[in-house]
């Protein structure tokens, strides 16, 4: 049902590697991975059930360079292996055998205009294994970022002004120290602080810190290492539409299922059947994405790495909070 000709180059990634695609429709992107990812995605649906829930939706695993299908996946081909000459020139030569691709459920689908910040957890961002020029290297960067101070640093981000995005490559991120990181936050969530009434600034914000500590939650439960993982946070970025969303009856069945403190109005099951058949509008998305170097471990105990940062990005939200109702 997806045919791999149609597929165009993801424009709107945070941050990451080029290469990811996007379907027509903009409902899936195609993201190039490595085994273990493709791997921890099907692993993660038939095991942790609970854990997929905190991850996009995951549609399969799309084969490139299978014969049967050679004349239709040359576009995707070509992205792949450009992906793959960066990968290798980032691992200085060594090899990772990438003929597969994870289609995923696009996190920006179903927003107007969608603000994205893509925050890249642990202190440590490399497994067991890894070339000691590599680990060398993300060893020296966390101890210059807030990845070694706060087990996360902000990746990138993109934000509606108005007219455009404003986009904010990694060395934006790498800038911050522990102290100054809330200025970041502040940035990438002044449409939201500036559009909205401050009560309801607050609830969203609360809402949003609140689907981080989820998957926090999640994860002191069970045994992981993910490596330079992140979680995205997406939250609309058109002004008017945010408005709409959380002003008077909220539009989307996601604000309701999730964020009870959002309000007690409740929908007409008219309308939530009409809003099924259509793509509702969404005021936020928040999921864990970028498993290259994420594995389940039984018996090595909870993934404090991550932890660690998910708690200190819950500390960020509630400083914005307190600054923002005083
Ligand atoms: P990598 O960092 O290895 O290139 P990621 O999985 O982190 O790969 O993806 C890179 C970027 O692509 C992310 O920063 C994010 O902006 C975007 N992205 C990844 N997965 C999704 C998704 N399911 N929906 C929307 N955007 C995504
Ligand atoms: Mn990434």
């Amino acid at each position: 049902q997806l045919d791999p000709s149609t597929l165009k180059a993801f424009e709107n990634a945070a941050a990451g590697h080029d290469g990811v695609l996007s379907d027509p429709s903009g409902e899936l992107i195609i993201k190039p991975c490595t085994g273990t990812e493709a791997e921890f995605y099907q692993q993660t649906l038939q095991d942790y059930p609970d854990f997929a829930a905190l991850m996009p939706a995951f549609m399969g695993i799309l084969q490139l360079g299978a014969p049967a299908q050679a004349a239709d996946i040359t576009a995707v081909n070509e992205f792949v292996e450009n992906n793959q000459a960066q990968k290798d020139k980032q691992l200085h030569g060594s090899k990772i055998a990438t003929e597969s691709a994870i289609v995923l459920e696009n996190l920006e689908h179903g927003f107007s205009k969608p603000n994205v910040l893509d925050l890249k957890l642990g202190a440590r961002l490399y497994a067991d294994g890894t070339a000691p020029e590599k680990a060398e290297r993300l060893d020296k960067v966390a101890s210059e970022t807030t990845t070694g101070s706060l087990n996360f640093r902000i990746a990138g981000m993109k934000v509606w002004n108005g007219q455009s995005f404003d986009t904010y490559d990694k060395f934006y991120g790498r800038k911050f120290n522990a102290d100054n990181v809330k200025d970041g936050f502040a940035t990438f969530f002044s449409g939201l602080t500036t559009g909205l009434r401050k009560d309801e600034a607050a609830e969203l914000l609360e809402t949003i810190e609140a689907e981080v500590a989820k998957a926090r939650n999640a994860l002191e439960r069970l045994e992981s290492r993910m490596y330079s993982a992140s979680i995205l946070i997406v939250y609309e970025g058109d002004t008017a539409a945010l408005e709409n969303l959380m002003g008077g009856v909220p539009k989307t069945p996601r604000l309701q299922e999730t964020a009870p403190t959002l309000g007690e109005v409740q929908q007409s099951e008219d309308e939530e059947e009409a809003e099924d058949e259509d793509e509702p509008p969404m005021a936020y998305q928040i999921k864990m994405i970028d498993f290259a170097h994420a594995t389940w471990t039984p018996g090595h105990g909870k993934d404090e790495n991550v932890i660690m940062g998910l708690k200190n990005i819950e500390k960020q939200m509630d400083l914005l909070i307190t600054r923002l109702t005083g």
